[in-house]
């Protein structure tokens, strides 16, 4: 009927690769744009899953649709993140190996969502003994519990993750789930004791004070009133409408599996939040002195005469004393704020720590596993701070890994193999994690040795020796290097990175203290050691990460964000074109297009498909790939449709050989 549209225009294409060849820009966007407004949020690129957020519920996530994916072949159904988990899934049983799914975008795309979502899946749909049910609701459980202790309202999200999670799911031989282990990864503790106009600190606080029982509150010396805690009220927005922290109370409360945790979840929070009460008045000589709220610290357990010196004095060895040096009111907050996140810190530690042991994997079956990352997202604000530089740093990396196994190592492949190949050209953004990691040149090597010059170093001062080692490099710009008209968008204390997502300038205050964490010797005294130096330990637990996943087969989500104001429906064309571009998915869908969706060595191919043909069976005495040659003639695969390599065939769409796994049914 003329007019009429057909599905394929009313809901786009499912699979970006099936788009007409040299798709433009705006043509990808367009398919996503008609596919978002019927509310279809999950496009492929080949196996790679692109997923923009809806910001409302959708009816596509219970029990009954993860049935219908259970074991389909990946292209039969529509795109969906349960697809992928379940592919990423039957993959790993089927090669017995390792798989990890990378979960990028920006702040507020869908990250942590998705993540839920695949666990859900794996969780509620892999085979199950009542004995691992346990296990399973524990996994499940976790989730509420980190959030509530590491999630917090920011400006670009109501519920944004400022930790890093890897959670590896570990399955056993049958495909049971039967155990996970969780890596968290810098959480963002200045939060503890700052937030910013507009932002809150973590949920807890707020579920614990609107939420808590009344005896509860009672016994730990707190009122149920957010306003009356200073480290509550900075952001000026306890409440929030999408958030009910009365009920996510209940959850949290509840997900907390045993007393102990309990207890000591709560006391430690209500201590912090006494903590950020104290308050301090100068004496006649200008020195550190508490006032009256001090009298609930007997809640942090220790001793409260040595607390209240610890908060107003540093201890200094003399040569056969030590000595008390009083610190300024100045002083004393510092020491008390350092004091209240090294707190909250090691909880966390302690808690990831709890819940690890809770999901282990008591018999040791443990065969393969498919691990989780969900890491706090890109963001850029207004005013950025060392937090932003090392989240930013942390995506700057898992761009760099995905360019390394999908752009980079796939192009190489086709090279090494001999298989005729056009390269296609991407951004890589190799460069700037080297601006921020290299040895004695890289920011944070110039940081940790301004760190070492105590008293003579200062945020500025690194900002100086920052502009003596990078002054010519493209992607860093300060005041002082930048041209004119840059200058004029430039404050003296700040640097500028462009990074691989966009630019964002740092104010580089706080640099110093931040990356040093050091508490007072005698305030350590009560609360042990802290870690010294968190951007060199960061760059090194992220390293190790890098590791952990290149040892993996990896499945990617790339997540964008439809709007900034958080609104169902809405789809902002200039927002999600910067994202589709800096995320590099045209590139990579150049790649995949031109290249090939599977490749197998020639011998495991034959062992695999042998029975297929009377040629090759039972033996196939030549060559593995004269072998494979006459199998795939056999069974009538077309010359467009694979190319034979080095030491590997290539198949170019997963449906080939989908039907070649049919052909053993018939
Ligand atoms: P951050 O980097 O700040 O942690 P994120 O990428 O993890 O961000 P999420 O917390 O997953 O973002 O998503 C932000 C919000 O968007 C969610 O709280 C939810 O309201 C909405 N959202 C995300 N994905 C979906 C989805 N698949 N369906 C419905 N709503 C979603
Ligand atoms: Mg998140």
């Amino acid at each position: 009927m003329e007019g009429a549209l057909t599905a394929r225009d009313r809901v786009g294409i499912q699979d970006f690769v099936l788009l007409d060849a040299h798709t433009s820009e705006t043509a990808f966007l367009d398919n996503l744009k008609k596919r978002f407004s019927e509310d279809l949020i999950y496009t492929y690129i080949g196996t790679l899953l692109v997923s923009v957020n809806p910001y409302k519920e959708l009816d596509i996530y219970s029990k009954k649709q993860m049935d219908i994916y259970m074991g389909v072949n990946f292209f039969e159904l529509p795109p969906h993140i349960f697809a992928l988990a379940d592919n990423a899934y039957h993959t790993m049983l089927a090669e017995a190996n390792n798989h990890f799914i990378l979960i990028s975008g920006e702040s507020g795309a869908g990250k942590t969502e998705a993540s839920k979502k695949i666990l859900q899946y794996y969780a509620v749909s892999c085979p199950s003994t009542t004995l691992l049910d346990n296990v399973r609701d524990r996994m499940l459980l976790s989730n509420p519990v980190l959030e509530a202790f590491g999630n917090s309202k920011t400006l670009k999200n109501d519920n944004s993750s400022r930790f890093g999670k890897y959670m590896d799911i570990q399955f056993d031989i049958q495909g049971d789930a039967v155990g996970g282990h969780i890596l968290g990864y810098l959480l963002e503790k200045s939060r503890v004791v700052h937030q910013n106009h507009r932002e809150r600190n973590f949920h807890i606080f707020y579920q614990l004070v609107k939420g808590g029982e009344e005896d509860l509150l009672h016994q730990l010396g707190l009122e149920s009133n957010c306003q009356h805690y200073s480290y509550l009220v900075q952001g000026e927005c306890a409440n929030v409408a999408s958030i009910n922290d009365k009920n996510d109370w209940k959850t949290v409360r509840n997900a907390l599996f045993c007393d102990d945790i309990h207890s000591i979840a709560y006391w430690v929070i209500a201590s912090v939040l006494h903590l950020g009460n104290v308050q301090f008045e100068p004496d006649s000589k200008g020195y550190a002195t508490l006032n009256n709220s001090a009298e609930l610290l007997w809640l942090l357990g220790v001793n409260v005469q040595v607390l209240q010196e610890g908060l107003t004095s540093r201890k200094i060895e003399a040569k056969t004393d030590e000595v008390l040096s009083p610190f300024t009111v100045d002083h004393a907050i510092y020491a008390r704020d350092a004091l209240a996140k090294a707190i909250y810190g090691r909880t966390f530690t302690w808690l990831v720590n709890k819940i690890n042991d809770s999901m282990e994997n008591k018999d040791s079956s443990c065969k393969t596993v498919i691990g989780l990352l969900d890491i706090y997202g890109f963001e850029v604000f207004y005013v950025n701070s060392f937090e932003q530089f090392c989240i930013n740093y942390c995506n700057e990396k898992l761009q760099q890994l995905f360019i390394q196994l999908t752009l980079k190592s796939e192009q190489e492949e086709y090279e090494a193999e001999n298989i005729g190949w056009e390269p296609v050209q991407f951004f890589n953004n190799k460069i700037i994690c080297d601006l921020v990691e290299e040895k004695h040149r890289g920011i944070i090597s110039v940081l940790d040795e301004e760190c070492l010059r105590p008293g003579e170093a200062t945020d500025l001062t690194f900002l100086e020796r920052l502009e003596e080692k990078l002054d010519s490099h493209p992607h860093f710009v300060t005041h002082k290097l930048a041209d004119k008209k840059t200058r004029k968008t430039l404050e003296r204390g700040d640097f500028r990175l462009l990074h691989y997502a966009g630019e964002v300038t740092y104010c580089v205050v706080g640099f110093l203290s931040k990356n040093n964490d050091l508490l007072y010797r005698n305030i350590k005294d009560v609360s042990l050691q802290v870690s010294t130096h968190v951007a060199s330990q960061f760059k090194s637990s992220l390293l190790g990460l890098t590791d952990i996943l290149m040892s993996k087969e990896p499945w990617y989500v790339r997540c964008l964000k439809s709007n900034e104001s958080q609104q169902p429906g809405q789809f902002d064309d200039v927002l999600v074109r910067h994202q589709v571009k800096y995320l590099g998915l045209m590139e990579h869908l150049r790649v995949r297009r031109a290249g090939f969706a599977y490749r197998c060595r020639y011998d495991v191919f034959l062992q695999r498909y042998k029975p297929l043909c009377p040629a090759t069976w039972p033996y196939w005495r030549g060559v593995a790939a004269e072998g494979v040659e006459v199998l795939v003639q056999h069974l009538g695969y077309l010359p467009d449709e694979y190319k034979m390599g080095r030491t590997k065939i290539f198949i170019r769409h997963p449906r080939t050989l989908f039907a070649t796994e049919d052909a053993f049914e018939v």
